[in-house]
């Protein structure tokens, strides 16, 4: 089922984000509900924050919504090694109409939990690297607009309330 995506600022998207002990049908069920909402809204990754879940997990296919090839579903999701550092343009599902470059580690390998509880491990670079650095943040309740300075974070914010109360 496709979720409605929450937008910056939305107070869910700075929300603590739990642990997931135990991995319920509920968690399968949210998992799935990420993965269509993901493709369906074009996203290469989404974190439960995004669709109002505080909880630790992420959908990431960095082959896009034309191909879903490269699906990755990760519970618990940790950076546990980087290298290098690389500048990356990104936009976010929850920051309409905003682009901002940040800079990443080149390389990063994530561990995390699978939804069978299998303990899981890899190396990523390029885009997946990025991407995977840019969910992780949300679940730590960092949004890419909050990375790109002071300045051009509070004219997004002038302008995402300018959007907003147009349409009330
Ligand atoms: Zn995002």
């Amino acid at each position: 089922m496709v979720k409605e995506i929450k937008v910056f600022p939305d107070p869910v998207l700075y929300e603590e984000n739990s642990n997931i002990d135990r991995i319920s049908d509920a968690v399968r069920q949210l998992a799935r509900d990420m993965t269509d909402t993901m493709y369906e809204k074009g996203g290469i990754g989404l974190a439960a924050p995004q669709v109002g879940e505080n909880c630790q997990l992420v959908t990431v296919d960095v082959s896009g919504p034309q191909r879903r090839e490269e699906l990755l579903v990760m519970v618990n999701p940790e950076i546990i090694e980087t290298k290098g550092d690389v500048e990356s343009e990104e936009g976010c599902l929850s920051l309409p109409e905003f682009k901002g470059t940040v800079r990443r580690a080149e390389e990063v390998t994530v561990s995390w939990r699978d939804l069978e509880g299998g303990i899981r491990q890899m190396q990523a670079s390029g885009l997946l690297a990025c991407c995977l650095q840019h969910e992780i943040d949300h679940l730590r309740g960092v949004l890419l607009v909050d990375q790109v300075g002071r300045l051009k974070r509070n004219m997004y914010e002038k302008k995402m309330k300018k959007l907003y109360s147009s349409e009330q």
